[in-house]
C-alpha cells in the first residue's frame, strides 16, 4: 500500500508522519510522476487558494482531477476539502469540484479562533479534532454520507472513494480517521 500526500503547501508533513506511525508507506506528491502507483491520496490543510495555484503550476491539476474521477481514494482535510468540493458558497472559484458538498470558507473565523474539539464519528465514537480557519459544510448532496458531526453540523463526509473533513485529524495523536481512510484505500 502506498499513500501520496499532496505537498505543494500546508500540513503535508504531519500526514506523512501519521501514516508512518501506522506503518504505511507515504510519499509527498509534488509533480505528476508522483501520482504513479498510489492507492490513495491526501489533500492536506493549508491555504486552498495557494495550493491550487501551486499544484496548477506543477502540472498536477489535470492528472489529479483525472485520477480522482477514475476513483483514486482521496481524503481532503480542511483546505483539501475545499479543493474537492463542488461548491464554495463564499468564493468565486471552484477547484476539483468532485465531492458533492457546498462549503463556506473560513467559517470558524480567524487563526486565533482555532479550537480543539471532540467530534462524533460513526463507528468510532468521539475523536479529537483541531479546527483552524475551518470551512463549514453547508449542503450535502444525496450521494454523500455524513460520517462525523460536531455541534450537530457535518464535519466528516464520504462520497464513494472521497472522504472530506473540515478539521485536522493529523494534528492529534488519534489516528483512527486515517485508519478509516486506509480502509477505503484497501477496498479500492
Ligand atoms: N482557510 C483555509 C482555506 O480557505 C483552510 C484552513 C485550513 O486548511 N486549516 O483554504
Amino acid at each position: 500500500m502506498k499513500i501520496g500526500v499532496l505537498a505543494v503547501q500546508g500540513a503535508a508533513r504531519e500526514h506523512l508522519v501519521a501514516f508512518g506511525r501506522l506503518g504505511v508507506a507515504a510519499v509527498p506528491v509534488l509533480r505528476p510522476a508522483d501520482l504513479a502507483g498510489l492507492d490513495g491520496i491526501v489533500l492536506p490543510g493549508g491555504e486552498s487558494t495557494a495550493q491550487w495555484r501551486l499544484l496548477s503550476r506543477a502540472g498536477l491539476g489535470e492528472p489529479l482531477r483525472a485520477a480522482l474521477l477514475e476513483g483514486l481514494p482521496a481524503f481532503g482535510t480542511c483546505a483539501g476539502l475545499i479543493l474537492l468540493a463542488r461548491e464554495i458558497t463564499n468564493w468565486p472559484e471552484r477547484y476539483f469540484g468532485v465531492l458533492d458538498v457546498a462549503v463556506e470558507r473560513n467559517a470558524t473565523g480567524r487563526q486565533v479562533d482555532s479550537f480543539e474539539a471532540r467530534v462524533r464519528v460513526d463507528g468510532l465514537g468521539e475523536v479529537p479534532a483541531v479546527f483552524i480557519r475551518a470551512p463549514a459544510i453547508r449542503r450535502v448532496g444525496p450521494g454523500v454520507e455524513v460520517l462525523g458531526t460536531h455541534a450537530g453540523e457535518p464535519v466528516l463526509v464520504r462520497q464513494g472513494s472521497l472522504l472530506g473533513a473540515t478539521f485536522h485529524p493529523e494534528l492529534t495523536e488519534d489516528l483512527r480517521v486515517h485508519e478509516l481512510f486506509l480502509g477505503m484505500c484497501r477496498k479500492g
